[in-house]
């Protein structure tokens, strides 16, 4: 009944399972995660710092002796895994799903459900926190039961693992069990496949350039290979673990931080071998999937947004009154829910909406993945909001045209509201009739119109570059001896 995932061509390699953690806030996904990874980091320098780089691998010695690893995703829960989505990214094989067995099944519990079953993937329940007191096992059990998941103590197929991210009991049972249906699974011939591997995380490295990690979910990832992410090619420069040692080659089921990329690559986005079909290619960047109805009509929209109102006549009021270059890329009726506010943060989008209470915990979640929620009461209000916003998108403030640039090299107060600021102009021409800039550093302190410039005793109405001269502002502004003034248009 067991089955071996020894690779048949490669019987040396044995293919990693790569799980995510999902589950209610709260409930203890990055507790757990912290508990897996100090009791079983595969590979830690002594005394070295690993860094964070979106997965760790841990190494556990199983009741054969042999050992085996897993790959955990380390950024729990809807973030990771809605930017995942939105770019069709099928990264994890298995799923924890964790539930605080003093709260029992909530809202995110049942949406990180709905993910596992849309994403098709395997799961099994840990049971946190069962080191507080007054916890009743059979409670909760029910409580999983009666939200749709099939435990095998009830005759389903699910597996719960009672474990305590603070104690650390239960942890092995738990990674015991999830190598336990890793071995379970139908696993393909990874190795000798052509490569795939999915960008999970992206940044900008002040040395290194463009780094990503990248999950390889299928062939080999090796130091110098040529490959396409987005259909630009590179050349693969370095591959780096966690402790960011170099590694000559990344093998399905692992990640690593790969150096080269020509620009930065979204999270979510695959590498693929150069040598790969155009045709394969192709299809590697899927944005926004579970908009695609909508994407040909927001493609010249310059403004998009999800709607969310209280009911059916108000949706249709707005979304017939708000302007063509406003996209709607989803409009519902009821309330703001977790999925908005992640389909939103995936796709770069803002919510409308309308009559409706925002619950506590979407605001902080909008919070966190940077969504702006915008409430409305009235739709004129609405609609006037949302054309302001076009407006300004489609006329932006014009840049400013420099003529002219003065040192201040004085200050003379005349009162205590009153200064002049003594200075050399140092290019162009400085005009009375234009406004000035005042910026320190190149930061902006003010700007202002000039109430007069003094050459001497005169009074002029411009002063060319080379020449000292007085300069009075018409409001108060903050300068001091060492700032620029710009003359602008
Ligand atoms: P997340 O939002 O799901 O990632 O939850 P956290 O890992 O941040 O945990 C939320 C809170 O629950 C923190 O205060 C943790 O210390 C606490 N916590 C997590 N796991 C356990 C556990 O097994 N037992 C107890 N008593 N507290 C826990």
């Amino acid at each position: 009944m067991k089955k071996q995932i020894v690779n048949q061509k490669s019987p040396s390699f044995v293919q990693p399972p790569v799980v995510v953690v999902l589950g209610h806030v709260d409930h203890g996904k990055t507790s757990l995660l912290d508990k897996i990874r100090k009791t079983n980091l595969v590979a830690r320098e002594a005394g070295g710092i690993t860094q964070h780089i979106g997965a760790f691998q841990v190494e556990i010695k199983q009741k054969d002796q042999t050992k085996a690893k897993i790959t955990f995703l380390d950024t729990p829960g809807h973030a990771s895994f809605g930017k995942m989505r939105s770019r069709g990214a099928q990264v994890a094989d298995l799923a924890v799903l964790v539930v605080a067995a003093n709260d029992g099944v909530k809202e995110q519990t049942r949406e990180s459900l709905k993910y596992i079953k849309e994403a098709g993937l395997d799961f099994l329940v840990a049971l946190n926190k069962i080191d507080l007191p007054n916890i009743y096992l059979d409670n909760v059990k029910k409580g999983l039961s009666e939200s749709g998941i099939e435990i095998e103590e009830y005759g389903g197929s699910v597996v719960v693992v009672p474990v305590s991210a603070k104690t650390g009991v239960g942890i092995d049972d738990l990674l015991e069990m999830i190598l336990l249906m890793s071995q379970l699974k139908d696993w393909p011939d990874g190795l000798s496949q052509p490569l795939e591997a999915v960008v999970i995380e992206s940044r900008l490295d002040h040395h290194c350039g463009n780094v990503a990690t990248v999950l390889v979910r299928q062939g080999k990832l090796s130091v110098n290979d040529e490959v396409v992410v987005d259909n630009r090619p590179f050349k693969v420069k370095a591959l780096l673990d966690e402790n960011r040692r170099p590694l000559k080659q990344v093998c399905p089921g692992q990640a690593a931080e790969v150096l080269g990329f020509t620009s930065l690559p979204l999270v979510g986005t695959k590498v693929l071998s150069k040598n790969s079909s155009v045709e394969n290619r192709t299809s590697t960047s899927t944005p926004c999937q579970f908009l695609t109805n909508e994407e040909e009509q927001a493609k010249d929209a310059c403004f998009k947004a999800i709607l969310k109102t209280d009911t059916q006549g108000t949706l249709e009021a707005i979304a017939n009154q708000l302007p063509a270059s406003c996209a709607l890329l989803k409009k519902e009726v009821g309330e703001v829910s977790d999925s908005d506010v992640l389909e939103a943060a995936a796709c770069n989008l803002e919510i409308l909406a309308f009559n409706l209470k925002l619950r506590n915990s979407v605001q902080k979640l909008a919070e966190t993945e940077g969504v702006h929620i915008s409430s409305y009461k009235t739709i004129y209000e609405l609609v006037e909001s949302v054309e302001k916003r076009i407006e300004k998108i489609l006329s932006p403030e014009p840049e400013k045209q420099i003529l002219g640039k003065a040192e201040v090299l004085a200050e003379f107060v005349v009162n205590k509201n009153d200064r002049i600021a003594g200075c050399r102009a140092t290019e162009g021409l400085i005009n009375r009739a234009n406004r000035v800039i005042v910026e320190r550093k190149g930061e902006l302190i003010g700007e202002s119109r000039v109430a007069s410039l003094r050459l001497g005793k005169e009074i002029v109405d411009k002063v060319e570059a080379g020449k000292e001269f007085g300069l009075q502002f018409t409001k108060i502004i903050d300068f001091n001896v060492g700032d620029m003034i710009l003359s602008v248009k």
